[in-house]
Formats: structure tokens, sequence, C-alpha cells
């Protein structure tokens, strides 16, 4: 006999790949030009120059063996260092090289660092919407994501509501902001209630609860736009960080952990995350990947491209008669669908050749997301099909 559970969750393929998987087969029948993909998340501007020149100097100029050879664990000492050094310049947040583990990309920071913590029926929270992969994290260490409802005219946490999901058994909140798919930014107000509320319930429990950031698209906000950096608010702090989106490298597979060192007991955790990195055989993050990351830390893609696509977007879509909550960072759109359910509209929308995401694995039945990681000019010519797809809804 197999694990069923994990024939099952390869079999069931997630609803954005399935839709992606559709736009591919439809762009072969009708032209790429002709389809309107809002499926998926993967970077559409590239990585910046300066990457490119890293890797050709590394591979030019670093002697081969060492370049391409495992680093230790946790990751290559120089690289931590650039890393806390450059966290500790722009956040002011006291880590050291030692607190940093180098990870494959922000799902690796996650799954490495809730096996760090969880125990067979510990709880871990999540706001709606969430990023669906947080469920199979969690539930594949024999935890329990519990999810709370965000404030629907915000999506902001609303601090009463997070008290009553709170148990003796939860042992983390996942925090993912700016989020994947509102694009919501939690403001300082928001952190601070939320902490406030967890140091109250830790006295109260007699034990640690601590906060895991989901963090990729920390540099991915426009207008100005301050995203607190948590371990300034909260000692028991895990920063999950990825490269994929600033640095549009998804598929190189590369980010990092930073354990607080103010929690209690901050090397045992450290060293929970080594274990679990162990047990769930990373081995190391990509060596050269380490390298350019340490090199080209705090600069990012063109994002600007972003911002322009989120503007256009946004404004022709609530002229439209769409609505949504104009996000202030990532790269998607949350929209409320036409019509009850999500996925008729969803149906409906690939008549105009639209391909949008239900949100309904999101735990935001009712809501669709539109990544607009795409063109410019991809959102420019699918609009008048936006505007068509709204008037059937008219009357
Ligand atoms: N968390 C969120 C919220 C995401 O949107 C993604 C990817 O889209 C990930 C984690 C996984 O990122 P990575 O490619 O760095 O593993």
């Amino acid at each position: 006999m197999i694990a069923e559970d994990m024939m099952k969750l390869g079999k069931k393929s997630s609803v954005i790949r399935e839709i992606f998987e559709y736009g591919n087969k439809r762009k072969q029948e009708i032209g790429a030009e002709n389809v309107f993909d809002f499926s998926i998340g993967n970077p559409s501007v590239p990585a910046p120059e300066s990457v490119k020149k890293t890797i050709l100097d590394l591979v030019e100029n670093m002697d081969a063996t060492e370049l391409h050879g495992y680093t230790s664990a946790p990751g290559d000492m120089e690289v931590r260092k650039a890393i806390a050094a450059y966290i500790n310049r722009t956040f002011d947040a006291g880590v050291n090289a030692e607190d940093i583990y180098m990870t494959v990309g922000a799902a690796a920071s996650l799954t490495i660092s809730i096996k760090a913590l969880a125990q067979q029926g510990d709880e871990f929270i999540t706001f709606t919407p969430f990023f669906p992969e947080y469920r199979v994290f969690v539930e594949a260490v024999g935890a329990t994501l519990v999810t709370v409802a965000s404030r629907e005219e915000d999506f902001q946490v609303d601090v009463s509501t997070l008290e009553k999901a709170i148990t003796e058994k939860t042992k983390a909140i996942i925090l993912n902001s700016p989020n994947n798919p509102s694009g919501v930014v939690l403001t300082e107000e928001t952190i601070q209630g939320i902490c406030d509320l967890l140091e109250e319930k830790q006295k109260e429990y007699g034990h640690a609860i601590y906060i895991i950031t989901d963090e990729p698209y920390r540099e991915l906000v426009y207008d100005a736009i301050e995203v607190p950096y948590l371990i300034n608010y909260y000692d028991n702090t895990i920063v999950g960080y990825s490269f994929s989106k600033s640095l549009s490298l998804p598929g190189e597979r590369i980010g990092y952990i930073v354990v607080s060192n103010k929690m209690e007991q901050a090397r045992d955790v450290f060293a929970a995350v080594c274990g679990a990195g162990r047990a769930l055989g990373y081995v190391c993050a990509p060596s050269l990947f380490q390298r350019v990351a340490a090199k080209c830390i705090g600069q990012t893609s063109d994002i600007s491209i972003y911002k322009r696509n989120r503007d256009l977007l946004y404004r022709s879509l609530e002229k439209y008669g769409y609505h949504c909550v104009k996000p202030d960072g990532a790269f998607y759109l949350f929209v409320q669908a036409l019509e009850e359910d999500a996925n008729a509209f969803c149906e409906r929308a690939k008549k105009y050749e639209l391909l949008l995401v239900p949100a309904d694995d999101f735990g935001c039945p009712g809501y669709v997301r539109i990544s607009y990681c795409v063109t410019t000019e991809q959102i420019e010519r699918a609009l008048p099909a936006f505007e068509k797809l709204a008037k059937e809804y008219e009357h």
C-alpha cells in the first residue's frame, strides 16, 4: 500500500494549474495572442541585468568546485553575513548571520518553519484569502490549518475575530503581506493589534505562539507603502522570504528563513529549522544562486511595470462595474465575481477567452483572482473582453 493522502495530492492539480493548462491548449487552438491568460503568478518582468552579470562573473571567476559544491546546510556563511547585513541596514532588526537559513524559495521557507514547530494536533492560523498551499503544508505534518476571515471591506485582519480562533493548541499564525491573492498590505495598526493579542494569549496559555511571515512579495509595493518588518514588533517571529518575485527568479528556487534571535530558546528553534530542512531532504539551497542572491540583494526587477498594469486594470475594471479592494502590492487583483458562483463566472469569462481563477480554494467563494504579471499590451487587448463580460450582467 502507498500513502493514499500523497497519491490524492498528486492526482489533484490546483485550480490555477488546471486553468493554466486549459490556456495552453486554447493558445494552440486559436493562437496565443487571442487568449487572455490571467491565471498564474509567474513574474512577467525579467530579472535585473545585474543578475545575469553576477551569474557570468561567478561562473567565470569563482572556483568551480566551490561554486557548484555543497554549502553547509544552513547556507554559505559569507552569503548569510551579506543577508543579515542587508536586513540590518534596511530594517535595523539586530539579525545575525547565524539566524539565517538559506532555502529553496518561500514554499520551502514555509514547509521547514512549519515542520520545525509542529507537533501532532497543533493548529496553525491564517487569514482568508490565503495561498492554498498553506493547507497542504500544514496538513502534511499532522497539524490543522484554521482559517480566519479577514474584514471584507479592506481585507485587513480583524483582531477580535482572530481572538475567537486562538486556542490552547495554536502553535503559530501565518501572515502573508503583501497578500496573494488580494494584494493587500497589512497596516502597522493591524500588525500591532495582532502582536498585542498574541502577547496576551501567550501569557494566558503559558507557551509560545509564533508568527511565521510569508513574504515573497515584500518589495512589490506601490505608492511608497511601508511593509512592517515583523521581527521589530514581535519576538517569536520566523521570517520566510524568497527571491522568486523580487528578482524574478521563481524557477531558480532561492530564499531564506530568519529565526529572530529575540525569541526565547532562539538557538533551539534555529536547530529545529536545521533539523526540519534535514528531515525534508533539502541538503542545502542552490550554491550558485545563494551567491547571486547575496550579491543582488536589495535590487528588484522593474516593478514600475506591475504598477502600470495595476493602475490600468484597476481603473478600467472599476469603470466597467467590477468591485475590488485596490491592491497596494503583489501582482494580483481580487475581484468580486458578478454572480454568486465564481466558478460559473469564470466559465462565462472563458467565452471571451478571459482566464481568471475562482477563489474558492483561497477561502473566499464569490471572488476571482486576476494575475496582472502579464504584458501591459495583453491587458490593453483584454479590456474590451472584460467590458463585454460585465455587460452580460447589467440587467
Ligand atoms: N507564498 C505565496 C503567498 C506565494 O504566492 C508563492 C508563490 O506564488 C509562494 C509562497 C511560493 O513561492 P516560491 O516560488 O518562492 O516557493
